[in-house]
């Protein structure tokens, strides 16, 4: 019985943590493994009759899973063969169906051919699966960025989906990260997701951030944004950070390796805790997100291929209750803790 309940928990517990199916089967086998141990001629019966079973049932067991697996992996492959549509194509060169893909990319002055194989080989970490997250994500993924890293701790919740529209209601509870790495995927398969169910944090910020080429931050702690602030100042990767609340939201690049100021530059002294409130504090307008989200993801595929100006020393405020939008130039601020100054 206990043997059973096992396999019960390994799938029921995956699919509700919303592991890969390779970890979960991985599991599955370990599992298996120690039913066969357990009835092992060497193991003290007792421990045979605690799991259920015996060896020889779970032996036949394992057999047939194999069998089913070695057949449906066959059957795959076969489809594969057939299908025309090749998703993992050579890297820097465009499959006919990318090249359709990405074609009013490609007809862009500013953009075209060598931009988009830019995309391609780019590297970009998003940090915050939530509201400026979900459409920086998926405009991210559409605009053909090769690798997309996601890092987020939390777990899709209702009241997300008021603005998070990478997320869906069937999705409610499972990793925002995992459920945004199933959204970008349904939306271009022809990407990379890299997705992190975690917190950033100190101890592996810098590594983690050493492997991309930019990162966007769209998380609502002030921990979080000055921690990848020193990271990114430190490792000399442009950051697009945007912040919003209520009716208002902001946006700037802040890439002092490139001359410009960074986060800590403009944004000195660090609210105390309780003064600047949280979307979940204060209340957000459902598209605000969305239009400053989407604006991140512009300013990195901009970013990316070098079109037109960036927000480099320039903040962009978004008041959306007026419909007004104004920007301001910032500077470098000598002394600064993150960047060192100018
Ligand atoms: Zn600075």
């Amino acid at each position: 019985m206990i043997g059973i309940l096992g396999f019960v928990a390994v799938f029921a517990g995956g699919r509700w943590l919303g592991w890969a199916a390779r970890w979960v089967w991985l599991l599955a086998w370990g599992w298996l493994l120690v039913l066969l141990l357990a009835h092992a001629p060497y193991m003290p019966p007792e421990l045979g009759a605690f799991v259920g079973g015996e060896f020889r049932g779970w032996f036949v067991l394992g057999v047939l899973a194999a069998l089913a697996l070695a057949y449906r992996t066959g059957l795959r492959r076969l489809q594969g063969r057939v299908a025309p549509v090749v998703a993992e194509a050579r890297p820097g060169a465009f499959s006919a169906v990318e090249l359709d893909r990405y074609a009013r990319h490609i007809l862009l002055r500013e953009i075209g051919g060598p931009g988009q194989k830019r995309l391609k080989a780019a590297k970009v970490l998003v940090v915050g699966a939530g509201g400026l997250g979900s459409p920086a994500l998926l405009y991210l993924a559409a605009s053909g960025v090769g690798v997309i890293g996601v890092i987020d701790g939390d777990a899709v919740e209702g009241s997300n989906l008021q603005r998070q529209i990478i997320h869906t209601d069937a999705r409610i509870g499972m990793p925002k990260v995992f459920s945004a790495d199933v959204a970008m995927k349904a939306l271009n398969p022809f990407i990379e997701v890299r997705p992190y169910h975690r917190q950033l944090e100190e101890g592996f910020a810098a590594e983690l951030v050493a492997e991309y080429d930019l990162v966007l931050d769209g998380t609502d702690n002030f921990d979080t944004r000055y921690l990848v602030n020193r990271v990114c100042a430190a490792a000399g990767k442009p950051l697009i950070s945007a912040a919003i609340t209520q009716w208002e939201g902001q946006i700037s690049l802040y890439d002092p390796t490139h001359g410009g100021p960074c986060f800590e530059c403009v944004f000195p002294v660090r609210p105390a805790p309780g003064m600047v409130p949280t979307c979940a504090e204060a209340g957000v307008a459902a598209p605000l997100p969305g239009v400053i989200g989407a604006m991140m993801a512009m300013e990195a595929v901009k970013h990316l291929t070098g079109a037109g100006q960036g927000l480099r020393g320039r903040l962009m405020i978004h008041d959306a209750l007026y419909a007004e939008t104004r920007v301001i130039g910032v500077k470098r601020r000598a002394g600064c803790a993150a960047c060192g100054g100018g």
